[in-house]
C-alpha cells in the first residue's frame, strides 16, 4: 500500500493538476494537504481580500475532493514541520508539489527536500503547474532569463505547452487523517465589498461565461476602461483555481485575433515569473537601478495618502484607486496609470505603491505586481524607462465618454462626456458644485521633479 502527500500551494484545483495526477497514478492513498503558512502571515502577505478568496478556494477544493471520495486536510504552522508530521502520521512514501518562482517558495522547497530526505521520503517538484511554461524553460544564449518581453514571447510561442490533464476520478485519503476546520470567508474582516468569489468551480464558471463573447472581442476591447471587457480571471490564475497551461491550449484552439492577444497577456505572466525566478531580489530591489532620489517626506506623505484614498484631483487616477479598494481588483489600464502617476508624477518609490497594491489586490502576486511596478517605474524591463503616462490623455483615449470615471467618482457624475477628465477647466461656479479636490500637483511640475530626481537634466 503506497501513500503520497500532495502539498497544495498556489494550485488550488483538481483539473490539470500534475502533482495530484502523478500521486494518484502511483499510490493507493493520497493526502491532499494545504498548510496555512505561518511564514506568509508573518510578512503580512495574507491580506484580507486574498484571505477571503483563499477561504472560498479551500472550501471548494474540499468539496471537489469529497465528490471523489476524499477530502482536504488543513494544517497551520511552519510548512516543513507540518508536512513532515503528516508524512509521519500517514506513513507516506512520497510528497508531490508544484514548483514556485519566488525566493520564498524556492527556499521552502529546498528546506522541505532536505527534511524529507532525512526521513527517506522523496519530494517530487512539478514544473509548469502555476505557469504555462516553467521559468528557465527558454533562455537566451548567455543568460538565465529573458529581459525583453518580445524576444521571450517569440521563443515561448515556439515551445510546446504541456498537455492538459483531467481531474482524477477518485482520491482515497487514509482513514483517520486529522484536519483542522477549514476557514470561511464570512470570518474574514476588512474585505472589499465588491470582492469576487473564489474556488475552482467558480473559476470554471467565470471562464466559460466570459469566453463566449469575451475572447473574440478581447483584442479590440481589453484596453477600454468602461468596457470592462477583460477576463477578470487573474485571481483564479494567482490561486491556481485555473491553470495557465489550460487557458493557453483553449485560446489556441479557439483561434482568432482575440485569442492571440489573450495568449500574449498570459505570456506576460510567464515572463515576469521567469524574471523573478532568475532574479529573486527584484521583489524588493531595482532590476536596473536609475539612481532615483525618491520623495518620501513632508508633502510626499500627503500626496501618497491622497493617491491611496483616490483624491489626487485627477479623475482617472482616483477612479482606479477607488475601484481597487471596492473590488480588490483594478483594470490593467488603471494599474498602469495609477502606478505611473505615483512613480513619475508624484515621484514616490515604486516599492511603496507595490506594497499598497498588495494590501488590496485579490490577485496580488509577487512576480506580477513587483515586476509590473518596476516596468512602469522604469527600473525594470521596460525599454523606455522614462516614459510618463499622462492621466488626462489616457482618460480621453481609454475612457473617451468618461463612463468609468463617473462609475467610481460620484462627485463627478453630473459632468457629461469627456469633460469629466478635466474638472479644473469648468467655470468656477460649476466646479464648486462638484466637491472634488484640485490636482495635488500640476503635470508639468510633476514631470520636472521626476526628471530632476532621476538626473535627466
Ligand atoms: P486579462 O486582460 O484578461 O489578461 C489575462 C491574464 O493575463 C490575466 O488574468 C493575467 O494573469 C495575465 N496578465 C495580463 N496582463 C498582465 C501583465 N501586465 N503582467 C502579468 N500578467 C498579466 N497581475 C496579477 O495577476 N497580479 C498582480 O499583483 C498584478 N499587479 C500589477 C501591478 C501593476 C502596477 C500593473 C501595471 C499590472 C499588474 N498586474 C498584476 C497585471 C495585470 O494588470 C492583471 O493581471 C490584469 O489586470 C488582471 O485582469 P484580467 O484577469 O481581467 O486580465
Amino acid at each position: 500500500m503506497h501513500v503520497a502527500v500532495v502539498l497544495f500551494t498556489s494550485d488550488l484545483r483538481l483539473h490539470d493538476h500534475p502533482p495530484l495526477s502523478a500521486a494518484v497514478r502511483s499510490n493507493s492513498f493520497v493526502v491532499p494537504l494545504f498548510v496555512r503558512d505561518a511564514g506568509i502571515s508573518a510578512v503580512g502577505f495574507d491580506a484580507p481580500n486574498r484571505r477571503a478568496f483563499l477561504a472560498d478556494c479551500l472550501q471548494d477544493l474540499d468539496q471537489g475532493l469529497r465528490k471523489r471520495g476524499g477530502r482536504l486536510i488543513l494544517r497551520t504552522g511552519e510548512v516543513v514541520e507540518q508536512v513532515c508530521k503528516v508524512v509521519a502520521d500517514a506513513e507516506a512514501d512520497e510528497v508531490h508539489m508544484a514548483a514556485g518562482a519566488s525566493a520564498y517558495a524556492r527556499a521552502r522547497e529546498e528546506r522541505l527536500r532536505r527534511a524529507l530526505e532525512r526521513e527517506g521520503t522523496r519530494l517530487y517538484v512539478h514544473e509548469a503547474v502555476t505557469t504555462a511554461l516553467a521559468p528557465g524553460a527558454v533562455t537566451p544564449s548567455g543568460s538565465d532569463h529573458f529581459a525583453v518581453f518580445t524576444a521571450y514571447f517569440r521563443r515561448w510561442s515556439q515551445r510546446d505547452i504541456r498537455t492538459t490533464l483531467a481531474a482524477p476520478r477518485t482520491v482515497q485519503v487514509p482513514l483517520g487523517t486529522h484536519s483542522e476546520k477549514l476557514p470561511e470567508r464570512k470570518d474574514v474582516t476588512g474585505v472589499s465589498p465588491g470582492l469576487a468569489s473564489g474556488g475552482e468551480e467558480e473559476g470554471r464558471r467565470a471562464l466559460a461565461s466570459w469566453w463566449g463573447n469575451g475572447i473574440a472581442q478581447y483584442a479590440e476591447r481589453h484596453d477600454g476602461l468602461a468596457a470592462d471587457a477583460t477576463s477578470r480571471l487573474s485571481a483564479h490564475l494567482h490561486f491556481g483555481t485555473l491553470a495557465a497551461a489550460e487557458l493557453v491550449h483553449r485560446a489556441r484552439s479557439t483561434g482568432g485575433e482575440g485569442a492571440e492577444a489573450y495568449v500574449r497577456q498570459l505570456c506576460w505572466r510567464d515572463f515576469h515569473h521567469q524574471v523573478l525566478a532568475a532574479r529573486p531580489l527584484t521583489a524588493v530591489a531595482d532590476y536596473r537601478t536609475r539612481g532615483d532620489r525618491w520623495r518620501s517626506e513632508g508633502a510626499a506623505e500627503e500626496d501618497l495618502q491622497a493617491w491611496k484614498e483616490g483624491r489626487t484631483g485627477y479623475p482617472l487616477v482616483d477612479a482606479a484607486m477607488r475601484q481597487l479598494r471596492h473590488e480588490g481588483w483594478m483594470h490593467n489600464r488603471g494599474r498602469l496609470i495609477t502606478a505611473s502617476f505615483l512613480t513619475k508624477t508624484l515621484y514616490i518609490d515604486w516599492r511603496v505603491g507595490a506594497r499598497y497594491f498588495l494590501e488590496w489586490l485579490v490577485d496580488g502576486d509577487v512576480a506580477n505586481n513587483q515586476l509590473n511596478w518596476q516596468w512602469i517605474a522604469g527600473t525594470g524591463t521596460d525599454t523606455r524607462p522614462n516614459r510618463v503616462l499622462n492621466p488626462v490623455r489616457q482618460g480621453l483615449r481609454y475612457d473617451a465618454e468618461g463612463a468609468y470615471v463617473r462609475r467610481w467618482v460620484p462627485e463627478l457624475e453630473g459632468l457629461e462626456g469627456s469633460g469629466v477628465h478635466q474638472p479644473w477647466k469648468l467655470p468656477e461656479a460649476r466646479r464648486a458644485l462638484c466637491d472634488y479636490p484640485d490636482p495635488v500637483v500640476g503635470l508639468a511640475e510633476g514631470l520636472e521633479r521626476f526628471r530632476l530626481g532621476r538626473g535627466l537634466k
